[in-house]
């Protein structure tokens, strides 16, 4: 046997380590400051410990605080502790499971003697930091006989844990344990990791939140307690991290509803179905005319479907078979069976179909602003974001394959065209092939590319998501950024080569042959109720010019001002900028205040001077006073951003 093992470097460089090396070693034999900043490995591709001993012909890459998986190792290893801590504190308390999320983590606990609040948080930091400081080391260990474990788990009850264990004992299932430096045992959980190598690299934590959560997030089984917290590298980048968290608390889109009275809830309607207030109504209204002309001049129809549908239709599409979970079904009627439409493609499909078509007419693009309907747990609703009823703006596309590439491409200029008019950024995300999938390999490879031809020609950078497309079909994802720098799911262009075979689509060739036409589903906003989230939180609800109900607030010194301001009313009107004049009997303080509050883009204060001089005094919400000008310059200032 060879004394040495070969290992591989990213770069695909090899190197020659003595049998038995670990990750740390490959660490130390390339630079020791290298060692010292090594958090872990990325090892054939999974995250593993640094200790890892490294094996003949493995794939290395080391891991520092400057790659982004490195925040993994630290928050998974803190959720540890966080549950080492809680079970030091409460000694009756069960642990279930302790997963990464974005920017933290959480851990489920069963603890019957308490009820955990937000002020048990302290002394549970408290708890921490002392395991933290205790030096303690991780250490990896197998599980070599799995059910005289599960048999130990359940004499100290920790169910949970021999639950897990039953269903993982086949995969080699491994414990850490946390060990002090006499290498005794202080506190173990079953895990696969990876972790750090040691609680002293924990540096800068805080628990956030406590909610409640079931066994497997199913509402038969137990209720749980779940700790919410977050860790980083250091204490400026969870400082940081606090501040953006505050920031978008303040900016919570169902925060800044009940301060402005945008949207509500209702439980004697049902969680999750929404009710637009006038305000939020006209926003909505402003952003369907802008789609609605957008589409008109790009070579789109306009189409209104039903919102039910015979179970016949969907069965026909495949929903009765893979989307029964989701669908709102109704009771019998007439001995009819029908179902509350999840998704608007099949209603497209039926307009498609009632007509023969031509290669002439292709493509065909049929849009509508489309309300579905899909059940989703009542715990995982979250405003407008997570609803059970929304607006797509959907339209589905039908043309030949050669016409593809275009297609998308005219697509993605939609996109680029509305994204813009909300000054919002975004990425791009190609999924690709899946293993289990309908289709041909060759159509598959004519889809790829054309889609990443479409983006290449676009101009646009994008990711690859190798197989983790759908399984009638690749897919792009659009991911907008919001002012906080915050992902929301954005637009899709979805190729799909199962509707067209189960509705047998077709248009005749040029040779007069029946061909079977590319199908593609497209949304920009995705829904409207989440995309209106969007809006609320990235504009902290101070909207643009143009979706605003109320774009100018005429503020009168005195009654005596009123009539002026009528007649500044009427030139506003006449432009179609909407203003109203606010004639209450409050100081002029109050009046600029309160159109403050309700972001009122514009103010206009009118006393004697601005009667007497014919010019107004503006005020703008963010800019505060901008001096006085006339009427018609102040029109033509605000005339683009109509
Ligand atoms: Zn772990
Ligand atoms: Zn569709």
């Amino acid at each position: 046997m060879s004394e040495f093992v070969n290992i591989f470097l990213p770069d695909n460089s090899s190197k020659q380590l003595n049998l038995n090396s670990t990750g740390l070693d490959l660490a130390n034999n390339i630079s020791p400051r290298l060692a010292k900043e090594s958090i872990g490995l990325n090892l054939n591709g999974k995250l593993a410990d640094l200790n890892t001993v490294l094996t003949e012909g493995d794939k290395v890459k080391i891991i520092t605080k400057k790659d982004a998986e490195s925040l993994e190792f630290l928050r998974h290893s803190t959720a540890h502790i966080l549950a080492a801590a809680v079970q030091k504190l409460y000694p009756d308390a069960k642990i279930a499971i302790g997963p990464t999320i974005e920017d933290g983590f959480y851990y489920d606990f069963y603890i019957p003697s308490q009820n955990l609040s937000i002020d048990n948080l302290a002394s549970i930091e408290a708890e921490m930091q002392k395991i933290i400081e205790a030096e303690l080391e991780f250490k990896k260990f197998k599980v070599e006989n799995p059910s005289f474990q599960i048999e130990e788990f359940l004499k100290v009850g920790e169910k949970f844990k021999a639950e897990l264990l039953e269903k993982y004992k086949d995969e080699n299932p491994t414990q850490y344990g946390l060990f002090d430096k006499n290498n005794n045992l202080i506190w173990s959980d079953l895990c696969r990791g990876p972790h750090l190598q040691n609680t002293k690299q924990i540096k800068a934590f805080k628990l956030l939140s406590v909610s409640s959560a079931y066994w497997h997030g199913d509402e038969k089984q137990e209720s749980l307690q779940r700790i919410y917290g977050t860790a980083w590298f250091n204490k400026q980048d969870l400082d940081n991290y606090l501040l953006r968290l505050e920031e978008a608390g303040k900016r919570d889109h169902r925060k800044l509803s009940r301060q402005h009275e945008l949207f509500s809830v209702h439980e004697e309607a049902g969680g999750g179905l929404i009710f637009w207030h006038p305000k939020l109504a006209f926003l909505r209204a402003r952003i369907e005319d802008f789609w609605k002309q957008l589409h008109e001049d790009n070579g789109y129809e306009l189409v209104y479907t039903p919102h039910i549908a015979r179970s016949e239709l969907w069965k026909t599409s495949g929903h009765t078979e893979f989307y029964a979970d989701n669908m709102f079904q109704m009771k019998p009627i007439d001995e009819q069976d029908y179902i509350l439409k999840p998704m608007n493609c099949p209603f497209h499909v039926l307009i498609f179909n009632s007509t023969r078509h031509s290669y002439r007419e292709l493509p065909i693009r049929l849009a509508e602003m489309g309300t579905v309907y899909r059940f989703e747990r009542a715990g995982a609703l979250h405003g407008l974001a997570r609803v059970r009823g929304f607006t797509q703006d959907d339209a589905h596309v039908f043309c030949s394959p050669d016409q593809l590439v275009e297609e998308v491409c005219s697509i993605i200029s939609l996109i680029n065209q509305v994204y813009k008019k909300f000054d919002l950024t975004y990425s791009a995300e190609l999924s690709t092939r899946p293993a289990e999938r309908i289709g041909e390999d060759s159509i598959w490879d004519m889809a790829e590319n054309a889609l990443k031809e479409a983006l290449t020609k676009s101009e646009l950078a994008f990711e690859i998501n190798a197989g983790d497309g759908a399984f009638y079909g690749p897919k792009i994802d659009f991911k907008l950024k919001d002012a906080l720098g915050r992902a929301w799911q954005g637009a899709t262009i979805q190729v799909d080569f199962n509707l067209p075979d189960r509705f047998d689509l077709k248009y005749t060739s040029s040779e007069g042959t029946f061909e079977k036409p590319v199908m593609l589903h497209r949304a920009i906003f995705g829904s409207l109720e989440r995309f209106t989230a969007l809006l609320i939180e990235h504009y902290t609800g101070a909207f643009p010019l143009w979706l605003c109900q109320t774009q100018v607030a005429i503020l009168p010194i005195a009654d005596r001002h009123n009539e002026f301001c009528k007649t500044i009313l009427a030139k506003l009107k006449e432009k179609r900028i909407r203003a109203k004049i606010d004639v209450r009997a409050e100081k002029i303080g109050a009046k600029i205040r309160d159109a403050q509050l309700e972001q009122t883009p514009y103010m206009l204060v009118i006393g004697d001077k601005e009667m007497e001089s014919q010019e107004i005094s503006v005020r703008e919400r963010r800019k505060g006073d901008l001096g006085s000008m006339s009427i018609s310059q102040f029109m033509a200032e605000i005339q683009d951003n109509l």
